[in-house]
């Protein structure tokens, strides 16, 4: 095993740079940088200690830092493990670097720490994938979300549906094979039961794959209405609430986002702004195929109505454009008298909110409206939740072998072919984790790392 070494710190100028070196080489490799003022070497060293002293390389002294040490396998590689601290400018930490590959290390690729702690059991695959998720994470949910991935709450739910289906096929399969023993047959209904109960875990990890986006990338907002219900006063009303800078998210095409705000830790990505304020006539607006396209793929649609005035023909062709799509009908200038019939509004939409947006009055509903509407109430990254798409392909197949089992049982086939199908759920649920990938999975997780890490 190669002893490997990188920059563990951003590019750039700051007040310290770690470089860290992990492998069966780590100490000594740092001792021939590294010299400590207490004379002791690195390698003679305990784990968890923190030597001060000088770095430098053939040519002379670079530096003065502090190295940590780690020693397998308390470390977050499993492995031997240097650090190396100096000033933060781009030129010395580079410097160092070269110093430690010229004393033996190779450059580790991207994300091959986290890969080391995978293939040396400290990280599931999940887990692994979380910590990409930690840095990353924009706002307090994602983190929060990411935290307890990192920490493995999905790894357990998996685990539990994992071992409760493998007492099942185990209980099938003996069955199966030794009639003649006095195994106690399952119950096809309690058999059924239990099959069903991983479908529903199966099926709430994937519906929190959907929220959980939600909330690291935003929420793909668009906003309606006839002129004049107030839709610019809106935006500019949500455009005032944005506190945290968004980053725009590499790697997601979406139609041009022009705004986005954050709302607490939802962040909208409204689209189509502009056509909010240049086009007067909503029906032309609405009825052409680029604003019904907006409509398909909006994950979350804001229809605004006057609240000021009865419903007329347009909100209601509006309306019907509407249905089916994920929609929070929105009676706008509230602090007016209310002439528009709630009632009628909420027999067409099952989220109507009112509020003046002119004021700013009813925000905190909205907020409210938009969580239940997306289900983010009901997300809780503590049980663990799916959040990346490889992670997602996995429980969907393991979902569909499920419920290949629940039909062939239900069919009256054999148990044997309800094993087959139960055997490939399981089989999907340990790639989930990691058990059982290939190298190229496995490679492909840990290519969206940066260096370093
Ligand atoms: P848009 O055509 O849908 O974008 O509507 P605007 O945002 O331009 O608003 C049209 C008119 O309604 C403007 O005069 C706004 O000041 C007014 N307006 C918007 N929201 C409210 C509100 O909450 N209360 C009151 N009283 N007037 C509002």
């Amino acid at each position: 095993m190669k002893t490997i070494a990188a920059i563990a710190t951003p590019p750039a100028v700051g007040g310290i740079a770690v470089i860290r070196v992990s492998g069966p080489c780590a100490l000594q490799i740092a001792d021939r940088v590294f010299t400590s003022v207490s004379g002791v070497p690195l390698s003679q060293r305990r784990g968890y200690t923190a030597s001060y002293g000088s770095f430098h390389s053939a040519d002379g002294i670079l530096d003065d830092g502090v190295a940590l040490v780690f020693r397998s396998p308390k470390s977050y590689t499993g492995e031997d493990v240097a650090e190396l601290s100096c000033h933060g400018g781009v030129y010395v930490a580079r410097a160092v670097l070269r110093a430690v590959l010229d004393a033996g290390a190779s450059l580790a690729d991207p994300g091959e720490f986290t890969k080391r702690a995978f293939l040396n059991g400290k990280l599931s695959l999940s887990q692994a994938e979380a910590v990409a998720d930690l840095i990353g994470a924009g706002n307090a949910q994602a983190l929060g979300a990411a935290r307890a991935q990192a920490g493995g709450a999905l790894s357990r739910r998996i685990q539990q549906l994992r071992e409760s289906l493998l007492n099942l096929a185990g209980h099938l399969s003996a069955w199966v094979d030794y009639p003649e023993e006095d195994i106690p047959q399952l119950e096809e209904g309690a058999l059924a039961d239990s099959l069903r109960q991983g479908l529903e875990v199966l099926d709430g990890l994937l519906a929190s794959f959907d929220t959980g986006r939600f909330l690291r990338e935003g929420i793909d907002t668009v906003i309606v209405g006839k002129p004049n219900v107030g839709k610019s006063t809106l935006m500019n009303l949500l455009a005032g609430c944005t506190r945290s800078i968004v980053t725009e998210i590499a790697g997601t095409t979406r139609d041009i986002v022009e705004d986005t705000v954050s709302l607490d830790e939802l962040i909208l990505r409204l689209s189509d702004t502009a056509g909010i304020r240049s086009t007067a006539d909503p029906v032309e607006r609405l009825g052409v195929e680029l604003a019904r396209s907006r409509l398909d793929t909006a994950e979350l649609i804001l229809a605004v109505f006057d609240g000021s005035a009865p419903l007329e023909q347009e909100d209601f062709q509006l309306l019907e454009l509407l249905e089916g799509r994920p929609v929070i009908g929105l009676v706008n200038k509230g602090d007016l008298e209310l002439r528009l019939s709630v009632k009628e509004l909420e027999d067409r939409l099952d989220s109507v909110t009112v509020l003046s947006a002119l004021e700013g009055e009813g925000l905190d509903t909205l907020k409210e409206a938009i969580r239940r509407k997306l289900g983010l109430l009901k997300l809780d990254p503590a049980g663990g939740i799916l959040s990346t798409e490889r992670q997602r392909e996995c429980a969907r197949s393991a979902r569909g072998s499920l419920w290949e089992a629940i039909s062939a049982l239900e069919a009256g086939m054999t148990l044997d072919a309800v094993t087959v199908s139960l055997e490939e759920a399981i089989s999907a649920l340990r790639e989930l984790d990691g058990d059982r990938v290939t190298e190229e999975v496995v490679n492909r997780v840990f290519s969206r790392f940066c260096v370093g890490k």
